[in-house]
């Protein structure tokens, strides 16, 4: 099995969870079999008791399954129906473990965060059908909530093959209008942040108001320690239904058919 791992950085509501459901789309368009996996860092067990007005839909899976509303973009975006095996949120890890725990199944040994916490995370993950499997990890990179589960995909990678992962940073480059001029410091920091906890990323994938000179994405590609093939800008577009299409121009499902090893198939755009 293979692992795209999606990370966010700079700050939420940028537009990772739009991404990895293009991402996805367009894999499957060329013939990937791909699955998708939500990771929310929230202590709730699923999204059913949070409020719309602050965290957006409910979104209810076929199996009955209140699901943040991530799920609804990669059923829309997939046009396949998701199932409660296809979100992960840090509030089922951790009831799953104190239920355990009194049960007594942990032998007498001290249940911590490494390995108890991270073993369950990688069992999750490594039990998803698919030979390629999507990871979304919610939030942001620095958030303390987040931590575990960024902690559990480098262990895989280093457990299982580096070259089997994939791991794409999206982070966003304002535009200072009085200046006239792309920011991509907080871009630098996030990376930054990401490497110091042992991931280095292999794509990043800068989400801006409007498209970035190529200096600037140089410069990202420099700081990042990535090619500079795999810096990729997602302006925003009026319509987010078009971006698998963009992704799809951008010869993006190529640099992951080559980064992972896997083969594709070459379609005409004739987007259903
Ligand atoms: P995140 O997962 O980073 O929190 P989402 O993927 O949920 O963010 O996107 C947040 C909002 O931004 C959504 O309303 C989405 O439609 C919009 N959006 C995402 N990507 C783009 C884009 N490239 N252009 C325009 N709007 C976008």
């Amino acid at each position: 099995e293979k692992y795209i791992v999606v990370t966010g950085g700079v700050l939420s509501g940028i537009g990772k969870g739009i991404f990895s459901a293009s991402l996805a789309r367009l894999l499957k368009e060329v013939g990937v079999d791909i699955n998708v996996l939500k990771i929310d860092p929230y202590l709730n067990v699923d999204a059913g008791t949070m409020n719309p007005n602050q965290h957006g839909e409910v979104f209810v899976t076929d199996d009955g399954y209140e699901a943040d509303l991530d799920l609804g973009h990669y059923e829309r975006f997939l046009g396949v129906s998701m199932s409660r095996r296809n979100n992960i949120t840090a509030g089922q890890i951790y009831s799953t473990i104190i239920q355990r725990e009194r049960e007594g199944k942990y032998l007498g040994s001290t249940v911590q965060v490494v390995p108890h916490v991270t073993s369950e995370i990688k069992e999750r993950i490594t039990s998803m059908p698919g030979k390629v499997l999507s990871i979304e990890i919610g939030g942001t990179v620095g958030d303390i909530e987040g931590e575990v589960f960024l902690e559990a995909v480098r262990e895989l990678a280093f457990e299982k093959n580096r070259n089997d992962f994939l791991f794409i940073h999206v982070t966003y480059v304002p535009y200072l209008r009085v200046t006239n001029e792309f920011k991509t410091k907080p871009t630098q920091q996030s990376v930054q942040l990401l490497r110091k906890i042992g991931i280095q990323p292999d794509v990043i994938v800068v989400r801006s108001e409007m498209p970035i000179d190529s200096q600037s994405l140089y410069k990202i590609a420099l700081f990042s320690g990535v090619p500079r093939d795999m810096v990729i800008n997602l302006p925003d577009v009026g319509n987010v239904y078009q971006i698998p299409e963009t992704l799809y121009e951008a010869g993006v499902h190529k640099l992951v058919a080559n980064r992972l090893n896997i083969q594709i198939e070459e379609k005409p755009l004739g987007w259903s």
